[in-house]
Parts: C-alpha cells; structure tokens; sequence
C-alpha cells in the first residue's frame, strides 16, 4: 500500500448514497508491530480488492477478490489485541468505502488510534478521506499517501515518494521524517 497518480477514479459512495452496488470489505490476515505507525504499537490488517495501481505493485495478491470479510474479523480482532496495540491500520482501501469508514468508527469506538495506507497521490483522491471531511478527526489519525515505486524506497528511506500525514488539531501534518528518526 504505497502508491500513484494514475489511480482508478471511482465513484464514491456517501453514507447515504446508493448508487454503486456495496460490497464486503475483505482482508488477508494481520500484524501487528512498529513499523508502519511511528511510535504506536500497531494491528496492521492488508485490504484485498485493492482498486489503485501502484508502479511497482509489492502485494499483487491484494488485487484480487480473495480474502475474508472484514466486518466479521474485526470486532474479534479489536477484542483479542486492544490491550496490546494503540492503533489499527488498514492497508489499502479495498473497494467499499462505506464498509471502510464503518471499520475506522468501529476502531474509534474501542478508543483506538486509527491510520490507512492508500496508493493515491494526494489526500483529496481517497474516497473515505472525501467522505470524513470536515469531521475527519473523529475517525482518521494517520493517512500515508503516494504509490510504491521500488527506486524511491520505502517511507524511511530519504529518497521516498511516499507521504504519511497525522491529523492535528492544525489540520493534516507531514511526519513522514518520523520514520527515519524512529529507527537511527
Ligand atoms: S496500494 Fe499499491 S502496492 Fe498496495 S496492493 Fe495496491 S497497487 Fe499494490
């Protein structure tokens, strides 16, 4: 989940919208470590059905339609390891954006940290970040933006293309340097 500007355009669904057929938000399996959110204890859980196209895709597998339904895990998932994390990142969007805010409001309510890795090049491409604004606060914390290009390294290598924003009260703040200090 690092990413590009050639991402597909979809239609976004609103909360109230009906116009695109909804489907399940599924995930292949789960983590959980220190790497993907600075200084947070993290349940990291990969998104299928990824719909972007990142230059140089490291997880093509996530493109396709297998994996498990996410809001059957996730309840179980929060329960088993809230003691132990700080935050649950999702990898990638999926393809419903409604299942996805549902899952960040689920993760809210257990009083969790909450991030998303997408492949798009800007914030104002992600769907479910359309769909927060302006109360984004409430559900989203961390957002990492741009897509994976394999020269460029990942977001601790200085050369990087890859951006991760925190929500602050002075609105979306860069600490994509944040990656390289954790780990001197
Ligand atoms: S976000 Fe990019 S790297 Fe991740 S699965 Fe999708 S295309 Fe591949």
């Amino acid at each position: 989940m690092k990413k590009k500007p050639s991402c597909k355009t979809r239609t976004i669904n609103g909360e109230k919208g009906h116009e695109r057929k909804q489907h399940m938000l599924k995930h292949v399996g789960y983590y959980i470590g220190r790497d993907d959110i600075p200084r947070m204890t993290t349940l990291s859980i990969p998104l299928a059905e990824c719909q972007r196209d990142c230059q140089d895709c490291h997880s093509p597998w996530l493109k396709t339609s297998e994996g498990v339904d996410l809001a059957e895990s996730l309840p179980g998932l929060i329960e088993k390891y809230k003691p132990f994390i700080q935050c649950i990142c999702f990898l990638g969007e999926g393809d419903d954006t409604k299942a996805l805010l549902d899952a960040l409001r689920l993760c809210k309510q257990a009083k969790l940290q909450t991030a998303l890795y997408s492949g798009a090049e800007y914030l104002e491409d992600i769907p479910v970040y359309q769909l927060l604004q302006p109360n984004a606060k409430r559900e989203l914390d961390y957002l990492k933006v741009g897509q994976f290009k394999q020269d460029y390294g990942d977001l601790d290598c200085i050369s990087t293309n890859q951006r991760m924003f925190e929500h602050t009260a002075v609105g979306w703040v860069n600490i994509t340097r944040d990656f390289r200090v954790e780990r001197r």
